[in-house]
């Protein structure tokens, strides 16, 4: 045996003798690789290390399974935030996901008319839809609202003037700011009014002989409360209408139901501006209407068509799954009772209170069965929305946990285990959130929790 510690380290082909004899060849040798450096490292350091080739092999494939792990990965959603932009926003019916698998893993009538054998729109697979539920004449769908919202602009509107009240000019999500999103579309933003208050006066001084369109924007993540006016969308379409100018809508968050009944006071439908006359509506896939990622155009069909004919148009199109997620989301609501039961966010939306009290008491005597960790259920308020609907809360019921660990530890503990979750944190202390836990989530989120505590008394 050598005196020299380094040389009893194996060599890397004795290790890969060890592995398993399938899987990504690069990936295994940097492990091996790496492991060999740490444990070098540890002698140079004067540590005892393992030396045999078992050994070796069985820490560089732990290693080998963290680096080749897929980065997007399903979480637990404890937060109550139903709407959760970094948690991929709304999570899509069963029969809509279905609808994408099948689009992705075959061949479909993507371009395709089956009558006429003849090339056909991706569009027209929603556009009848759209047109029923919104009651708008034409309708076309692209990869989400920002998207929708360049679209409309350039297409309508460039090197032309787009009246804007100052309190819409919004920033949503981080890097979505309408005055940057005119200035990309080409189109010349005029502000008019102030941040709390703008008048159908101020929109018809600023009308001059550049003018292309009336904009209204839904301050979707943002309310101006106390000494405040705006303009209903009702007003501005009189005003559009006697000056020839074109009214436009982006609503934000798509409501194709009545959330007025749910609370939601400040969601109206989109028919509600169809019905009002506005020009083109725009508005998100993923929030209020609980189908996939994107932008949906709905207004009159000229209009429409000269944005379809935009060269973006290309540039900004849906993808077949997306597509056909989006289809099969649109049906569920010819039958609202149906869209109801289908669709998470409509049925996470509309659990009745006492069902939420139930589920947390539920789920709170489960963890009460595990050690270093006490549970109670109490009443709550969430947010709907993350960055779409902020203002807009909701009565709750969450599970409190009291442990001795930081609410800190225990959070990232939670968020990095397997499965992760993304509990919230309030008044000091970790809770979950019973309303966005999926059907047979509990359990997983248990076990999640226990792994959580354990790692405490191994370290
Ligand atoms: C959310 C939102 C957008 C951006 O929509 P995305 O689908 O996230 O691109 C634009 N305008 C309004 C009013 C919104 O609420």
């Amino acid at each position: 045996m050598s005196d020299n510690p380094f040389r009893r380290l194996p060599a890397v082909h004795d290790v890969l003798a060890h592995m398993p004899a399938d899987g990504p060849r690069e990936p295994i040798l940097q492990a091996i690789r790496a492991v060999l450096a740490d444990h070098r490292a540890a002698l140079t350091r004067g540590e005892a290390v393992e030396t045999d080739a078992a050994h070796v092999a069985q820490r560089a494939i732990t290693r080998l399974h963290q680096t080749i792990r897929p980065k997007l990965v399903p979480v637990i959603n404890a937060t109550g935030i139903i709407l959760h932009t970094n948690l991929g926003r709304a999570p899509i019916a069963p029969e809509a996901a279905e609808a994408a698998r099948r689009a992705a893993s075959g061949y479909l009538n993507l371009e395709l008319s089956l009558e006429t054998g003849k090339r056909s729109s991706r569009q027209d697979a929603i556009r009848e839809w759209l047109c029923r539920l919104t009651g708008a004449d034409a309708a076309t769908a692209v990869n989400n609202n920002a998207a929708a919202t360049v679209l409309a602009l350039r297409a309508l509107c460039a090197g032309r003037e787009v009246i804007v009240s100052r309190g819409q000019l919004v920033e949503i999500g981080g890097s979505f700011r309408i005055p940057e999103i005119m200035e990309a579309s080409g189109a010349i933003l005029r502000e008019v009014g102030t941040t709390n208050r703008t008048r159908l006066a101020d929109y018809e001084r600023a009308i001059g002989p550049h003018t292309a369109a009336l904009l209204r924007i839904h301050p979707s993540n943002y309310r101006i409360a106390g000494f405040t006016e705006s303009v209903t969308i009702d007003s501005l379409v009189s005003l559009g209408k006697k000056h020839n100018l074109l009214v436009m809508d982006d609503i934000g968050s798509g409501a194709l139901l009545d959330f007025a009944a749910f609370g939601f006071r400040e969601e109206p439908p989109a028919r509600h501006s169809v019905q009002a006359g506005a020009d083109v509506i725009w508005f998100s896939g993923d929030k209020l209407l609980g189908g996939p990622q994107a932008g949906i155009l709905v207004g009159r069909k000229d209009l429409i068509s000269r944005i379809e004919k935009d060269p973006l148009m290309r540039a900004f199109r849906l993808d077949k799954m997306t597509l056909a997620a989006l289809e099969a989301t649109l049906r569920l609501y010819l039958d609202e009772a149906q869209a109801m039961r289908e669709i998470p966010l409509l049925r996470m939306i509309c659990e009745p209170l006492e069902q939420l009290r139930q589920r947390a008491e539920q789920l709170a005597e489960q963890i009460n069965t595990l050690s270093h960790v006490h549970a109670t259920a109490v009443a709550d308020e969430a947010f709907v929305g993350g960055g779409s609907l902020p203002d807009q809360r909701m009565p709750a019921w969450v599970v409190e946990l009291s442990s001795s660990l930081s609410d800190d530890t225990l959070a990232s503990r939670l968020r990095t285990g397997t499965p992760a979750v993304l509990a919230r944190i309030r008044n000091g202390k970790v809770v979950f959130d019973v309303r966005t836990l999926q059907g047979d989530q509990a359990c997983a989120l248990v076990a999640a929790l226990r792994a959580a505590l354990q790692t405490e008394l191994t370290p």
